[in-house]
């Protein structure tokens, strides 16, 4: 159908808002989702497209996985009054309601790290030649007072009590993380797309 199409690139995801994993992973086995029969769904969709000649970046989300944040609260971005940032405005912070939008701090090191060995688990997986490209997605800027970001702020002169020094400094922090994510990808593979969603709500601003 795709190629009837005419469609020269579409993104398949790797992982998904509830952090479930759709590759056979070595790494992260448990993460795996529970009901995926083929754990090749991913690489025998990316073999089903270039056979064709269609381009497949794989998707993968960033600040989104309702699994980590339940597993680690500590991951999650803070509000200024204690608790935990979660972007779904009608259900902030119901934990029995169904949802995924708690949001995990790009800022803190284990969840970078883990950011990362996911994403060379999945070369691994997949192996590098598979891989035309990588979708960072749900990359905004937040409004976090995590030990973390106050560290960092103090540590850049900002006032981590003034709403807007934290989201000057959540811009600054997530130019640097695109950089370093995009060094360690261009790193397992030099010839690579590579697409991280920008902020454009422009709501905390
Ligand atoms: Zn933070």
């Amino acid at each position: 159908m795709l190629d009837s199409a005419r469609v020269n690139s579409v993104s398949c995801f790797a992982r998904c808002h509830h952090g479930m994993l759709y590759y056979d992973s070595k790494r992260f086995p448990k993460l795996v989702h529970p009901g995926l029969k083929n754990k090749n769904l991913l690489l025998e969709q990316i073999d089903a497209c270039h056979k064709r000649g269609i381009r497949v970046p794989v998707y993968t989300t960033i600040q989104w996985d309702y699994h980590m944040s339940r597993l680690h609260p500590d991951w999650c971005c803070m509000t200024a009054d204690g608790g935990l940032v979660d972007s779904c405005e009608e259900l902030i912070n119901q934990i029995y309601e169904p949802g995924f939008y708690r949001t995990l701090c790009v800022n803190n090191p284990d969840y970078r790290q883990f950011l990362k060995d996911h994403i060379q688990d999945l070369f691994q997986a997949l192996t590098p030649e598979r891989i035309d490209g990588i979708f960072l997605d749900i990359v905004n800027v937040v409004d976090c007072s995590c030990q973390h970001c106050v560290d960092g702020m103090l540590k850049l002169g900002y006032d981590p009590t003034d709403k807007q020094d934290r989201t000057a400094y959540a811009v600054q922090m997530l130019k640097e993380f695109r950089l370093e994510m995009t060094a360690f990808i261009k790193n397992l593979k030099e010839d690579i797309t590579i697409f991280i969603t920008e902020d454009i709500s422009d709501r905390l601003r």
